[in-house]
């Protein structure tokens, strides 16, 4: 099926890219994008090896979960729908089980403000949604509900998803809160990390507003 070759291929990129970046193993997570023009949502297949999918196999629903296109879809796919309907703004999901932010899912601990990337998750932490089993229309309810309107949040004994506007966003939140949950734990292991204020975390924030704009070229403030 050629059409949608664009959308499915991201897919397949950015499902080797979370190989590559050490963000999963094996068949774990997945990911999507959504067109809402064409009622459209692309989203990676369950339990394929991402080194082993092309564009055809991508699984094409729409908003209501019916199977338009492709394999079978991934087994969160009510999660991904689930958020595409909260949130009207929202065109990726990112869903992965990386290392360092599963090791505080596991524990039922929030990522805090110990660095002020974590701002990137649109909070000054990142919260744990309750546990629910993997696949299920419960897990998409209470992981939807938790996540209100913040980027990312930890899925209690599962690992991390991510939403945002594109699926470079999507993708970025989850690199970088990988990171940041690398950095909680190492600093953590050697001592009592500093955390950064409320009122420091808003600076932060506000700066992340304007943060790569190539156009604002006034470098006064
Ligand atoms: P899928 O291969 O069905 O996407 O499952 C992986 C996963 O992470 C389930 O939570
Ligand atoms: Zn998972």
């Amino acid at each position: 099926m050629k059409i949608n070759l664009k959308e499915r291929q991201k897919i397949v990129d950015f499902g080797l890219r979370m190989v590559a970046d050490h963000l999963t193993t094996g068949t774990g997570g997945n990911l999507s994008l959504a067109l809402r023009l064409e009622k459209k949502i692309f989203i990676s297949p369950s339990g394929i090896p991402y080194d082993q999918l092309e564009a055809d196999d991508i699984s094409v629903l729409d908003f209501s979960g019916r199977h338009l296109a492709g394999k079978a879809p991934s087994s969160e796919w009510h999660l991904h729908l689930e958020l595409y309907r909260n949130r009207p703004e929202i065109n990726a999901v990112v869903h992965t089980h990386s290392r360092f932010a599963t090791t505080f899912a596991v524990l039922n601990q929030p990522i805090p403000a110990c660095h002020y990337l974590i701002g990137i998750s649109g909070a000054d932490q990142v919260r744990v949604a309750p546990y629910a089993t993997f696949g299920t229309p419960e897990l998409a309810r209470v992981t939807a509900v938790a996540l209100k309107n913040d980027n990312c949040i930890l899925m209690a004994n599962h690992g991390l998803i991510t939403v945002g506007k594109s699926l470079d966003d999507s993708y970025n939140t989850a690199l970088y809160i990988e990171e940041v949950a690398e950095l909680y734990y190492r600093a953590r292991s050697l001592g009592e990390p500093i955390l950064l204020s409320a009122d420091q975390m808003q600076e932060a924030k506000a700066r992340f507003r304007t943060y790569g704009r190539q156009t604002a070229m006034d470098l006064r403030s």
